[in-house]
């Protein structure tokens, strides 16, 4: 184990694997999230007998994914091999839920969730998080990694770092809307899959691994340009809007949902990377990754997040 202390800021699956690269070479790492589960946008939502993916639920091909090393595609084909995900035509999914994906992901890390990183003083090395019920409180790191997306991480580096503004300027990320609905329905009677339109997708869950559940759940995805036009609102209007347009697709009448929820991912989408697989200031002691780096999808953050490690352990 080496003395250098590692604080990974993000534990979605750019940080989690940049995480995992470094403790299994033996650093001291700790992982803060903001979030009450780790994931980021490989999200779960878990209510009473209902379980939700409202975020990334695909994994690409990552037997064909050039920038992927070594040590990454190791994480995938074990997953694979532990049927925690399997292969669909081009794509891997998780066989039960995202979350398993997960935390598979973060076995053997340190992590705290509820964890938010609201300042930074790069002089100092220190950062200010703010903790579950309020509670401020101050970390000391010797090596910094920001696994966030870029505005996130602009806030944070508030012009510590020379340029960095103007770097990440021509970052460009997309914002999305969702919503989760369950409703009283035996799922069994539903032989369906999906439903769209050109607003919407939407998601039949497959809640079937959790035998005792009875209930239809449905998670729908907003395409563009609608995803444009009403991710401006608040979480209820998007959970509104997202209900008419059920009504309208679902061939069939649905009772008053039991659960619903809004969600907006403010920085879901890559539009234009930054062309780097990840950015290291060796003067600040901070790293920079997650999938805006190099492109825009799970496997661009793994890489990232992988390849700053890699980075790490060379220093
Ligand atoms: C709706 C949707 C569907 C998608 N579908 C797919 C798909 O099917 N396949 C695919 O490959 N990709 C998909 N993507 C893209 C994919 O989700 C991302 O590329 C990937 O998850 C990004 O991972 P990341 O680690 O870079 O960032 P994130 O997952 O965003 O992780 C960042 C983490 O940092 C935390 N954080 C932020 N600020 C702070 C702070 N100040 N203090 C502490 N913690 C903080 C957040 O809580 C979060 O957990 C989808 C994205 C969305 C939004």
């Amino acid at each position: 184990m080496t003395e250098k202390k590692t604080v990974i800021i993000g534990a979605g699956i750019s940080g989690l694997l940049c995480g995992k690269r470094l403790v299994e070479a033996g650093h001291s790492v700790l992982i803060l999230d903001k979030g009450r589960n780790i994931g980021g946008r490989l999200s779960t939502r878990r209510t009473d007998g209902a379980v939700f993916h409202h975020g990334a639920s695909s994994i690409p091909d990552f037997y064909n994914h050039k920038e992927l090393p070594e040590f990454g595609l190791e994480i995938f084909k074990r997953a694979e091999k532990e049927r925690i995900i399997q292969r669909k035509g081009n794509l891997f999914q998780p066989i039960n839920s995202v979350a398993d994906f997960v935390n598979y992901c973060g076995t053997n890390l340190n992590i705290r969730k509820s964890c938010e990183a609201i300042s930074l003083n790069l002089y100092n090395k220190t950062i200010v998080v703010k903790c579950r019920g309020g509670v401020h409180e101050k970390t000391t790191y010797d090596l910094l990694v920001l696994s966030i997306p870029p505005n996130q991480a602009k806030t944070l580096i508030n012009k510590q770092i020379n340029k960095f503004d103007s770097l990440i300027e021509k970052v460009q990320m997309r914002s999305s809307a969702a919503a989760l609905f369950s409703f009283d329905i035996n799922p069994e009677h539903v032989k369906e899959k999906h439903f769209s339109n050109e607003k919407v997708l939407i998601q039949v869950e497959n809640n079937r691994f959790k035998c005792e559940q009875q209930l239809f759940c449905l998670t729908v995805h907003t395409k563009e340009p609608f995803a444009k036009k009403i991710v401006k609102n608040d979480k209820n209007t998007i959970k509104e809007l997202l209900l008419k347009e059920i009504i309208d697709i679902v061939p069939f009448s649905l009772p008053k949902p039991t659960y619903e929820a809004g969600h907006r991912w403010l920085y879901g989408f890559t539009e234009r990377p930054l062309g780097n697989p990840y950015l290291y200031y060796k003067r600040e002691k901070v790293g920079i990754c997650g999938d805006w780096c190099s492109g825009s999808t799970i496997l661009d953050a793994a890489s990232s997040g992988i390849k700053l490690g890699e980075q790490i352990l060379n220093l």
